[in-house]
């Protein structure tokens, strides 16, 4: 084996490490910690309104870490006459590539995912949550849950909003209130979106390796059944258990019962545990296991 390349490497971040030391440190270690604290916050913010995708908030942030990097590149010039903008690259080198890989490998499926909710929604093998719940069959019945799936299929597949997909299911369906159709539809919806985005998440796992889901819930309301699931992470096949009344169901992703906000999302084990360490993911209970 060769060692000379990693010599050679070694002697040069040394190099690197000796300017640090005799340079101000301080200025340059703020603005990487600027850094980090912004991308944690955003990383937090994804899936915040209850967005199914995130891909548009990922284009965002991968735009606005470039801005940033370059910012931190350019105060390093400043403060260090330029000397310094190998150790930059060096230093926010490991924290970018692990963004852009998760961000990227994602962000190229949003079309396959939509694509595979409109399967979902009209595949006969998929059980609507709604189905899953007594009190939801006893209030619709079953033709007018069949009904309404067609109806969402078909909004989903035009590309219609929320409450345009409502208003579709309330007419076919009939008896029913406006905030039961849209809990009937966004949940549903919610439902159809967690599945294809388990789908594309397990790709994506498979090209990148070291990918995990963790249960982010959204919202100030203090759900029992999801709060304790709050920041645990699972393997991308892995379960979640929630319990709706003495019943414990196995769910594999988001939502967990009708309205439920909450999201399942990709991520590297170390993204999480810098959320975690700057404490803007605090999970509610150590329970990483399933
Ligand atoms: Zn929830």
């Amino acid at each position: 084996m060769n060692v000379d390349p990693i010599r050679k490497h070694l002697a040069k971040q040394a190099k690197e490490l000796l300017r640090f030391q005799a340079n101000n440190t301080t200025q340059f270690q703020q603005l990487l910690e600027k850094l980090q604290r912004d991308l944690s916050g955003r990383l937090a913010d994804l899936g915040s309104d209850g967005n199914p995708f995130d891909v548009a908030r990922l284009r965002r942030v991968e735009a606005e870490t470039r801005v940033v990097v370059d910012a931190i590149k350019r105060g390093a010039a400043a403060n260090f006459k330029g000397s310094l903008d190998d150790a930059v690259e060096l230093a926010t080198e490991h924290f970018g590539d692990e963004w852009n890989f998760v961000a990227k490998a994602i962000e190229a499926q949003p079309f396959p995912v939509s694509m595979l909710a409109q399967r979902e929604m009209v595949d006969p093998l998929h059980e609507l949550l709604a189905e899953q719940f007594k009190s939801s069959l006893d209030r619709y019945g079953m033709d007018a849950i069949n009904g309404a799936r067609r109806e969402m299929f078909m909004g989903l597949r035009i590309g219609d909003s929320t409450n345009a997909i409502v208003k579709r299911v309330r007419d076919t369906v009939g008896d029913m209130s406006k905030s039961q159709g849209e809990r009937l539809v966004r949940t549903e919806v919610a439902e159809a979106y967690g599945v294809a985005k388990q789908q594309v998440m397990r790709q994506t796992q498979k090209k990148i390796g070291p990918l995990k889901k963790v249960w982010i819930h959204n919202g100030s309301y203090p759900c029992p059944v999801c709060m304790p699931l709050h920041g645990s992470m699972r393997d991308m096949d892995g379960t979640w258990t929630v319990y709706a009344g003495k019943k414990a169901r196995k769910i594999a992703h988001a939502p967990a019962h009708p309205n439920c906000l909450c999201s399942s999302t990709a991520m590297t084990p170390s993204m999480r545990q810098r959320l975690i360490d700057k404490k803007i993911l605090v999970p509610e209970s150590a329970d990483d296991k399933g």
